[in-house]
């Protein structure tokens, strides 16, 4: 019987593992999928975590989480998580290979994926110019003119981020009407180096070995052909938590979550369901980054120390 079961090796699920192991859990086990790091190590540069003044990519910033919490006692299995069970007061986890484990406790770090917009060039040139988070790679852009795509929110409100550090920003959107709050779409409009380009359809990122070049559009009205010399392109067509393995046979979940699939947690990071914990992005109101996750992961297992006993 494992005192803790971690689903996800992210940000959250080290930083758990490391407070909980050294918290006094026994046996705590971090079920990843891939090498520990999470999404982070996706990164070409990461610049926004504290004490950290080099730049680094996110591979080296992760490179010595899973060490260090190895020396607690963490246990690091390789495996996918298919689905997670409620079997009485404790819980059952099922890996990709059939087995079954049972745990005391369980924390939900699996993390979100942004979606991708599925445009040619987007996956190959993914993190050396196209980009899913202006907060983290905006400054590399800076005084440099970039491309937002995207009518959402999330896009409206990086267009306007952008817009202060970059000298100008394309706003891209497949039609001429957003899905953000008129607020919003209010803010944009006042920032004099958004240039909306509305109504088309983006055929290609282009890059070469360097990274981003540019991209091209094509008009949904007229199909005329249009090419953005831009060197960064952020991509924000909405993003999918990682939640199908918490999902159960009847089709409802191990513990509440919003219309959007997050998990809902009070401040102490606590789901619904007592000995179910969630941290980072795969939770209600993340502010996704690094050190939030982090922060998380740590408030998780405090409190889970507490209700293992
Ligand atoms: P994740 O990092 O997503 O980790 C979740 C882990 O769970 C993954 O490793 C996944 O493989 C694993 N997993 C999922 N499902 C299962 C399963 N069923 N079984 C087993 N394992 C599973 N943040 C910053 O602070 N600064 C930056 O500069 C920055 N730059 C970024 C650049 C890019 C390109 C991207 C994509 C993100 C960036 N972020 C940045 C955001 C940051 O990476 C995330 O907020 C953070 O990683 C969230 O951590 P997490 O632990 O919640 O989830
Ligand atoms: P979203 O609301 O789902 O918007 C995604 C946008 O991307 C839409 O405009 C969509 O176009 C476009 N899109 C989707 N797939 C695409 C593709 N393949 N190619 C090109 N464009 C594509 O996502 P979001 O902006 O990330 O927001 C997610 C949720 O968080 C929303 O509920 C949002 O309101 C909320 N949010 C709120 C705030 C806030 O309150 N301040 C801030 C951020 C986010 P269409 O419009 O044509 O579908």
């Amino acid at each position: 019987m494992l005192d803790l079961a971690i689903i996800g090796g992210g940000p959250a699920g080290l930083t758990a593992g490391l407070y909980a192991t050294r918290g006094g859990l026994n046996n705590v086990t971090m079920f990843e999928m891939g090498m520990p790091g999470g999404q982070i190590t996706t990164s070409s540069e990461i610049e926004n975590y504290p004490g950290q003044i080099e730049v680094v990519t996110g591979m080296a910033l992760m490179e010595d989480w899973p060490e260090q919490c190895k020396r607690f006692g963490l246990k690091h299995e390789m495996n996918e998580v298919s689905q997670v069970t409620k079997n009485g007061n404790t819980f059952n986890i099922k890996t990709a290979d059939g087995k079954i484990q049972e745990a005391k406790s369980v924390l939900l770090a699996t993390g979100s994926v942004p979606r991708r917009a599925g445009i040619p060039g987007e996956n190959k040139l993914f993190g050396r110019g196209v980009s899913t988070c202006a907060t983290c790679d905006g400054f590399f852009y800076k005084g440099k003119e970039v491309a937002v795509i995207g009518g959402g929110d999330t896009a409206l409100e990086e267009a306007v981020y952008l817009s202060k550090m970059c000298s100008k920003v394309y706003l891209i959107h497949r039609r001429d009407t957003y899905r953000a709050a008129p607020s919003t779409i209010e803010h944009m409009k006042k920032a004099e180096n958004i240039e909306e380009v509305t109504n088309v359809t983006v055929e290609e990122i282009l890059g070469d070995n360097m990274g981003v070049t540019g991209l091209i559009v094509k008009s949904k009205e007229s199909g005329e052909l249009k090419q953005f010399d831009v060197p960064g392109v952020f991509v924000f067509v909405g993003r999918d938590v990682l939640n199908d393995s918490f999902k159960q046979d009847d089709g409802s979940f191990l513990c509440d979550v919003n219309k959007q699939g997050e998990i809902i947690v009070d401040i102490g990071m606590r789901t619904s369901t007592p000995g179910v914990y969630a941290a980072g992005d795969v939770r209600i109101e993340a502010a996704k980054q690094v050190v939030c996750a982090a922060g998380d992961g740590s408030t998780a297992a405090i409190n889970i120390i507490e209700y293992v006993g």
